[in-house]
Order: structure tokens, then C-alpha cells, then sequence
């Protein structure tokens, strides 16, 4: 396997062409999930996958899957690929790139006349963003048994709440007629720009992605007692926004006790009365924890929730502290994170391990496969926004070597 070469001018041309779907004027992408923009970048890549001799599939959330067929019809297929969906002010790489690559790599084994052992599969999962329909990873989180087909299915778009993803699915011709995951996949690899600055700022092409971070989410209430900012003396006060501004201040230290990985952020702040000459008399925020282990989200949990008390005891407050969304980090299979290492030594390729501060399909499909992923820099570390870049070099690792 030591000589394969992708061909990274067709690579690059074939991203370059999907991006036209969509395209902004600032030269991103808008392609939302169900739509008729992501309906053509559907059939535009199942186009190129029959033209590489793939039998194309698509199951009954639209997730579409593009087999090219093993030595051996026994085993099950290794996977790879990633999503056609965009943001409204997406880029031209979040998915698109990792869908491209597999594409690419089937299309390299042809030029090769390269006969693998399993099938191969490259998959576009529908609604990774979760912008149009939320939440997010939904093809893949349907697939992999997350979450219920029709409750999926019955997920309303958040701005036309009659529009259902099933509904939408069913008008542009992608509510296919398979069955929704219950099938075996022997290994997942998903390649993503990194959608962070590590890699650029090591100037390391290859990052080796070995799990996604742990998340909790939490909402906050705190409540103490209205009163006039006048004739209310400082002793007397239950200022609730006093109590929440130093127990958001110990959110921010908890992030900065737990470096580097740690992150830690407030970013909703509701005030009330919000009134200038009154004393807030009740306070709601919320939390964001991220980790990539789970023993230290814990000992944050339980950091929070005390420097929470604390601060309430110092004015008199009651504080709620509610657990709203818990994730919990997801290690990759350890085999398949060391296969990815090895190729990129042996293909002399700089690289670093790295951790996803992102969610991404791979994290649903770690539950029923093993799986890993590959990082490659992109400009800046932007992604979620229409300037978001990657170097063709990059996007080729370096050389087109694969
Ligand atoms: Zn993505």
C-alpha cells in the first residue's frame, strides 16, 4: 500500500465543484440540510460514485452509502466520509472534505485497479450541523440507535416549524427505502479539517485525533430579592447578580485549574428586572464543561456546584444548579488511532495527537464501530464561517500520498 497516491488536483477540483453549491459571495457555503441545495451536492456526489462503479444506497434518514465491493463478500466494510451540509454562513471544507477524500480514495484504487479485502464505503450522513433541524449529528445518531428514526424523522426546522425532516426529505427525494443502521461496519475513519489552531501553529500536517472531548451543560438560577438601589444599605442586600458574577468567575478559574484541556464558559446571562436602580433579584446563566475525561468533568461538576453554594452564601441566595445535556468524552478504538499514527510516520509525515473540541459523526459511530479520525490544518483555525480555508497541500497531505 506504501506507493497509492491520491490525486490531489482531482481532489481539490471535485471540492471546488461542490462548493459551487451553495456558494456565498464571501465565498463560503449555504447548503442546509433537506434542502434543494443539498439535494443537488447529493446527487452531484452519488453522480461521481456510480462513475467510479459504487452501488449507491440510501437509507430512510437520507444517509447516503457508496459501496465498492471487497475480495472477500464476507466481510463487513470499512467506512469512511462525512457530511454535505453546511451552516448558513458554512465553509467550503466542515464535511464536505471528509466526503471528498473517501471519494477521492475509491477513485485512486480504481486508477490502481487495487482489489481490497473488505468492501469499502464512503457515507454522506444527512444533518450533521444541526443548523436548519437541531440538534446535530442526526443521520449519524439515527444510525447508530442515539436517537429514535421517527422521533428523528419528526424534527421540526427551526424557522418553518410545519417543515419536518422526514417531510423534507421526502420533497427532495432522499427519504430512501433502507433500513436505518442494525448493520455491521468493521472499522470508521473520518477525515476533517481541524476547525481549531493546533495544527497550524505547530505547522504539523497530520493531527492524530484520539477521542472527542466530554461536555456538561448546565443552567443556573439564582435568586434573591429585589429592592430599591437607594435605600437599600449594602448589609441588607441579597443581590443575586452579585452572587452569579462570582460564581461565574469560579467557572472561569475551574477552566484555567484544568489546563490545558479543560474549557469552561458562561455564555447566557439573563438579569432580572434588569432594571439600573434596582437590585437584581434573579439571575439565570449557563455552563458549558468540556474534557476529554470524564474523572475530571466529574471533580468540575463537584467544584462547580460549591463554588456555587458559596457564592450564594455570601448574599443570602438560593442558587439552582441544573444539569441540562451531559456527553460523555469519547475515547477512539485505540487500534485504529495507532493505525492512523503509523501511516503518517511512515509516510514521514509531522503529526501530533490531538483531542475534537468538536462534535462530529465519528463520535455517534465510536458507539457501534471501531473508529478514528484524521485532522488537517485549516487557515486560521476558522471554521463555522464563510472564510474558512484550508491549503490544497494540506487537504493532500503534503504530497497526495495516502
Ligand atoms: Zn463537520
Amino acid at each position: 500500500m506504501r506507493n497509492l497516491q491520491v490525486n490531489g488536483e482531482r481532489l481539490w477540483a471535485s471540492l471546488m465543484e461542490l462548493a459551487q453549491i451553495g456558494a456565498t459571495a464571501k465565498g463560503g457555503v449555504c447548503r442546509l440540510a433537506a434542502s434543494d441545495l443539498d439535494a443537488q451536492a447529493r446527487r452531484l456526489f452519488i453522480g461521481w460514485c456510480e462513475a467510479a462503479g459504487c452501488t449507491v444506497t440510501v437509507d430512510r434518514i437520507g444517509n447516503i452509502f457508496a459501496r465498492r465491493p471487497g475480495r472477500n463478500r464476507e466481510l463487513s466494510p470499512v467506512m469512511t466520509g462525512s457530511h454535505l451540509d453546511t451552516q448558513p454562513t458554512g465553509g467550503r471544507f466542515d464535511g464536505a472534505y471528509g466526503v471528498m477524500a473517501g471519494l477521492e480514495l475509491l477513485r485512486t484504487l480504481n486508477d490502481l485497479g487495487y482489489e481490497t479485502e473488505a468492501p469499502i464505503e464512503v457515507v454522506a450522513w444527512t444533518n450533521e450541523e444541526g443548523a436548519r433541524f437541531s440538534p446535530a449529528m442526526v443521520g449519524s445518531g439515527a444510525f447508530t440507535g442515539v436517537f429514535e428514526l421517527d422521533q428523528a424523522l419528526a424534527t421540526a426546522d427551526n424557522n418553518a416549524p410545519d417543515l419536518t425532516l422526514g417531510g423534507e426529505l421526502q420533497r427532495i427525494g432522499f427519504a430512501g427505502p433502507e433500513p436505518v443502521g442494525g448493520r455491521p461496519v468493521a472499522a470508521y475513519f473520518e477525515a476533517h479539517i481541524e476547525q481549531g489552531p493546533i495544527l497550524e501553529a505547530a505547522d504539523l500536517p497530520i493531527g492524530v485525533v484520539t477521542g472527542a472531548q466530554g461536555q456538561r451543560w448546565y443552567e443556573i438560577t439564582v435568586t434573591g430579592q429585589e429592592a430599591h438601589a437607594g435605600p437599600t444599605p449594602m448589609p441588607r442586600r441579597r443581590d443575586a447578580l452579585v452572587g452569579a458574577a462570582r460564581m461565574i468567575d469560579a467557572v472561569n478559574r475551574l477552566g484555567h485549574a484544568h489546563a490545558p484541556h479543560a474549557c469552561a464558559t458562561v455564555g447566557f446571562v439573563q438579569v432580572s428586572p434588569n432594571s439600573r436602580n434596582t437590585i437584581p433579584g434573579r439571575v439565570f446563566f449557563t455552563v458549558d464543561f468540556r474534557h476529554p475525561e470524564d474523572a475530571v468533568l466529574t471533580r468540575m461538576d463537584r467544584d462547580l456546584r460549591e463554588a456555587c453554594a458559596a457564592a450564594a452564601a455570601t448574599q443570602q441566595l438560593e442558587v439552582e444548579v441544573k444539569e441540562f445535556w451531559y456527553f460523555p468524552p469519547t475515547p477512539f478504538e485505540t487500534r485504529l488511532v495507532a493505525a492512523v499514527r503509523d501511516a503518517a510516520r511512515a509516510q514521514g509525515y509531522a503529526h501530533q495527537d490531538i483531542i475534537s473540541g468538536a462534535g462530529h459523526d465519528a463520535v455517534y459511530m465510536a458507539r457501534v464501530a471501531p473508529t478514528a479520525m484524521i485532522f488537517v490544518p485549516c487557515v486560521g483555525g476558522i471554521s463555522h464561517n464563510e472564510i474558512e480555508d484550508a491549503k490544497p497541500e494540506d487537504l493532500t497531505t503534503t504530497d497526495g500520498k495516502i
